[in-house]
């Protein structure tokens, strides 16, 4: 099955980050030759343009890191550093909930860009150079025009990190201060309302100065603090709940040996994404609605169901917590996930089950609590 980082090249890793360019990253050097192309530029200094932009993304990278070790500090691990045409994103297993922790984790990214022109600063005025200079900064060649454009291009990061359009640093920066005041749902939604505002003020922006990378950022914060919005709401209602509070316990099942004829008939039948293999009574693997399907056309109807291309899910425990048992599922490895009592299989747990659950309960947030734990088990069916 098809994971998120299929589309992403790992260039190398570091405390066990892996640091990965996804491949729209082509887009952004095929930006930078066609301006530089159609401007008229000549070879070499096309050249030097990607390798600016090159030393660009060093740049976000190394603040990319900035918030995966002082994350680490916190026990929080980084699957991944992935670089995109707008900059880079750390994919931190969790935010930090305490405010306290998730605002140092995030000031430490801009910090990282501060301290770089801060440290290339001081030899460079030191040897009596000055910062900014009336002629363009992408294109001089040397090492003092390096040199100025590594502290321009720093310093032009760290403020614009800061910018308080959820969930960019700046926006993480504004939810944690409110978060120390008020409620963390409310203080998202505060923060990510004032973080659509700025996405269109960016698009709006965009169009203004003809900048198709300021649009792009645009877009990639409106939906980025709708996703957020949706997840902390989410991650609220799941608090307390429990596997077998938010599953399913009539679903699709088979025994090993049924066949795909059969299989097919069922599918029909049942609105399942997939049906759970059993054998000898017991949770075996999960087979989904295009296996069979595939398996029917290829013209095998005999087959039985265990000889089918299938997903072992992670097994969990009724008592496993539902918020833990969301984040795996979002990951999309598995159509679903079993739980099991005492080596019985007793539901299923799938992301649109447990979306309903929030939907339910967000309608209805005085009957959380009467709700919770009130979904009967399957044997009392
Ligand atoms: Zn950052």
């Amino acid at each position: 099955m098809a994971t998120r980082t299929s589309a992403s090249l790992t260039l190398f890793s570091f405390k066990g980050i892996p640091v990965r360019v996804h491949w729209s990253f082509l887009l952004l050097v095929v930006y930078v030759l066609f301006t530089g192309l159609s401007a008229g530029m000549a070879m070499p200094l096309l050249v030097q343009q990607l390798l600016y932009v090159c030393a660009v993304f060093c740049c976000v990278v190394l603040h990319e890191f900035g918030h995966a070790l002082t994350a680490l500090r916190y026990g929080v691990k980084t699957r991944s550093i992935t670089l995109l045409p707008i900059g880079g994103v750390a994919s931190l297993e969790r935010i930090p909930e305490e405010p306290r922790q998730e605002l140092l984790v995030t000031v430490a990214g801009p910090l990282v860009n501060l301290a770089i022109a801060a440290v290339v600063s001081v030899p460079f005025i030191l040897l009596g150079h000055t910062v900014f200079v009336e002629e363009t900064i992408v294109g001089g060649a040397g090492v003092v025009a390096l040199a100025r454009f590594l502290i321009v291009v720093n310093i032009g990061l760290f403020f614009f990190n800061l910018v308080p359009a959820f969930p960019m640093d700046g926006g993480r920066i504004l939810r944690s201060i409110l978060a120390l005041r008020m409620d963390r749902v409310r203080a998202t939604r505060i923060a990510g309302t004032v973080g659509k505002v700025f996405a269109g003020l960016f698009v709006l922006a965009a169009f203004g100065r003809g900048n198709p990378m300021l649009a792009l950022i645009g877009v990639f914060i409106f939906f980025g603090a709708t996703a957020e919005m949706h997840m902390v709401a989410t991650q609220r209602v799941l608090r307390g709940a429990r596997a077998r509070d938010v599953m399913r316990t009539r679903f699709w099942s088979m025994p090993h040996d049924a066949t795909v004829q059969q299989a097919a008939a069922d599918l029909l039948a049942v609105g399942d994404h997939a049906v759970v293999v059993l054998r000898n009574g017991l949770f075996d693997r999960v087979v989904d609605r295009a296996t069979i399907i595939q398996a029917m056309q290829q013209g095998d109807p005999g087959r039985h169901l265990d000889t089918l291309a299938a997903t072992v899910p992670d097994a969990v425990p009724p008592d496993a917590e539902a918020n833990s048992i969301q984040e795996k599922l979002a990951r999309g490895l598995w159509p679903l996930m079993p739980v099991i009592e005492n080596g019985r299989l007793i539901g299923v747990l799938e992301q649109d089950n447990l979306a309903e659950y929030v939907e339910l309960n967000q309608a209805a947030p005085e009957r959380a609590i009467l709700h919770i734990g009130s979904n009967p088990p399957a044997q009392q069916l």
